[in-house]
């Protein structure tokens, strides 16, 4: 959160410590005073006339020597990025087995959603790091996020609280997601993900 004091300072409330503390960031003696956000943390502003004025400067006398050599050049491999996506799928640590994916397969295609999930699962090494929701990984802000065995860390839900539509499938009843859910299913995510897919294979 950005508030300005009456002194005029830019203060930054954030999470500190793994969330357990909020850290009110006060700068007084430094000007100029920046904040930079997190990509989909605010909607869009709309257009502004521009009102900069051009000032053209002559580059002819800036060197263009450089001391550093292009040795080698490689792409990047191309990961479709979460914080752009407008269905989510994620996963948590009730998905024990990589094998256990397969059965989430059949949904993600329908709903041609991308896969995210919480940090075990990066650090297990099945996902890469791009696709993690939370703090420490992206802010997303989908038309529609479902949360399959999701435990609703402080760290988890402070990166997908602002998803339009939250459903949320737990087996503990006092799950934390549920509280920030529009809906949730109470129940073991490997019986209702067949009677989800079963269901849109009526629906759809
Ligand atoms: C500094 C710091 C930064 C962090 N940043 C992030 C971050 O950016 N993102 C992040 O995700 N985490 C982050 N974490 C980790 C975070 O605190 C949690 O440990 C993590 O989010 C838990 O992941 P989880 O919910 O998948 O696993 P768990 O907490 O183990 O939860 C598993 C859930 O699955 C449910 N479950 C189990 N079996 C079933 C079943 N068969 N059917 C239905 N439900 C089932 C359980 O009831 C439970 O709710 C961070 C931690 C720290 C200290």
């Amino acid at each position: 959160m950005l508030d300005i004091t009456d002194e005029g300072d830019l203060l930054q409330i954030r999470p500190a410590f793994g969330g357990n503390i909020m850290a009110k960031i006060n700068t007084p003696n430094h000007r100029p005073q920046l904040a930079t956000i997190r990509f989909k943390m605010f909607n869009e502003p709309s257009k502004v006339k521009p009102f900069g004025e051009v000032v053209n400067e002559n580059s002819d006398n800036i060197s263009k020597e450089t001391t550093i050599k292009i040795l080698e050049t490689f792409e990047n491999p191309q990961v479709n990025d979460i914080s752009d996506a407008e269905i989510i799928i994620a996963l948590g640590r009730a998905f024990k087995k990589k094998k256990d994916l397969d059965l989430v397969e059949p949904l993600r295609k329908r709903l041609n959603a991308q896969l995210a999930v919480t940090r075990p699962l990066i650090e297990n090494g099945w996902f890469d790091a791009r696709k993690q929701i939370g703090l420490s990984g992206r802010t997303v802000k989908p038309k529609l996020i479902i949360n399959l065995g999701i435990s609703g860390a402080v760290q988890y839900i402070e990166g997908m609280k602002e998803s339009e539509l939250i459903i949320s499938v737990n087996s503990d009843e006092n799950n934390k997601l549920f509280a920030i859910s529009h809906y949730s299913i109470h129940g073991d995510i490997f019986e209702v993900l067949p009677k989800l897919n079963d269901l849109l294979d009526q629906i759809l």
